[in-house]
């Protein structure tokens, strides 16, 4: 089945992101989130992101018009049928998700495909209880996905091998490159990314370092471009405890608890960049 038309479920962060890059790319999206303002917030997003690219002379002013035309939207679930792919790009919640799901699979034809943007819910569990879990995928998403290249490819346990070929060249189609991994707790990215930002937490709860000597260690002697505190505090705190916890139950390891100041912090509600502060100050 060829895929033309999608619907992007959650019009944040990431749905306005996922939504610009099919559009660039030629496909009709429909972005729906739960109010107009929501998808309004969203379509603004797209139109400061393509203006950037436009600055850059990366697209012409005609590009810009027609991408934008290719985006329509709603606020209602019900509108989505009309596609042959859904992604889903809601908080990350297990009962939001699937009530979506399953709303969806009322209104989606058999052989529409679900992918889930999801950063830790378990892929195998959103497909059981999407009611079509063979066509059911994880297709993560990385942050800005306008400009990052990967997308997780995460099968679940029925994924079927024709769903995850459709859904990898369908990724390369939007010039990312799909790498495939299976279902566990945190799938690959994150499974490796959190315990490093666990680690640096650690290092600095336990004063191995101040947080600008922790993050300068890692930016020039592994040249990560950005330090892993500022990476959590961009990320936000709440988002790396709750995927700590993820990996901490699902795999029960106790290499996975997550460090008491990171708790603490997120307690105390410094959540990192979106709150003004968090390992580091951002209230300049
Ligand atoms: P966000 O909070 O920016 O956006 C979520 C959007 O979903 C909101 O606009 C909200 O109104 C909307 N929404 C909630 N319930 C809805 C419903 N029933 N119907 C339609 N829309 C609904 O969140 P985000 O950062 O874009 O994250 C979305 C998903 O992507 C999460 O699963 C998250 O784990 C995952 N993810 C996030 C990042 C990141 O860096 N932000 C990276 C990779 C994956």
């Amino acid at each position: 089945m060829a895929i033309e038309k999608v619907a992007v479920i959650g019009a944040g962060t990431m749905g306005n992101g996922i939504a610009q890059v099919f559009a660039q790319q030629g496909f009709h999206v429909l972005m729906i989130d739960i109010k107009k303002e929501f998808v309004e917030r969203g379509m603004g997003a797209v139109d400061k992101s393509l203006s950037r690219l436009l600055k850059k002379e990366k697209i012409t002013e005609d590009d810009k018009s027609r991408i934008l035309e290719r985006i329509s939207t709603s606020t209602k679930i019900a509108d989505a049928g009309d596609g042959q792919l859904v992604v889903e790009a809601v908080f990350e919640d297990f009962d939001a998700k699937t009530a979506i799901f399953k709303e969806l699979d009322g209104v989606c034809g058999e052989d529409v495909i679900f992918a889930s943007n999801t950063s830790s819910i378990s892929i195998t569990a959103l497909g059981a209880a999407s009611g079509r879990p063979d066509r059911f995928i994880g297709m993560h998403f990385m942050n800005p996905v306008p400009v990052m290249k990967l997308v997780e490819i995460i099968r679940g346990l029925a994924t079927s091998d024709s769903t995850t070929e459709t859904i990898s060249d369908l990724s390369e189609k939007l010039l990312k490159t799909p790498i495939e991994v299976n279902d566990y707790p945190g799938f690959i990215a994150n499974r490796i990314l959190m315990p490093m930002i666990n680690e640096a937490c650690f290092c600095l709860m336990e004063g191995v370092a101040k947080a600008e000597a922790i993050d300068g260690i890692m930016k020039l002697g592994m040249a990560h471009p950005m330090g892993p505190l500022a990476l959590a505090d961009l990320i936000g705190l709440d988002i790396c405890l709750n995927i700590l916890r993820v990996l901490h139950d699902g795999l029960g390891d106790p290499k996975y608890r997550p460090c008491p100041l990171l708790v603490k912090n997120v307690e105390a509600g410094y959540l990192g960049r979106k709150s003004g502060k968090g390992f580091f100050d951002y209230s300049g």
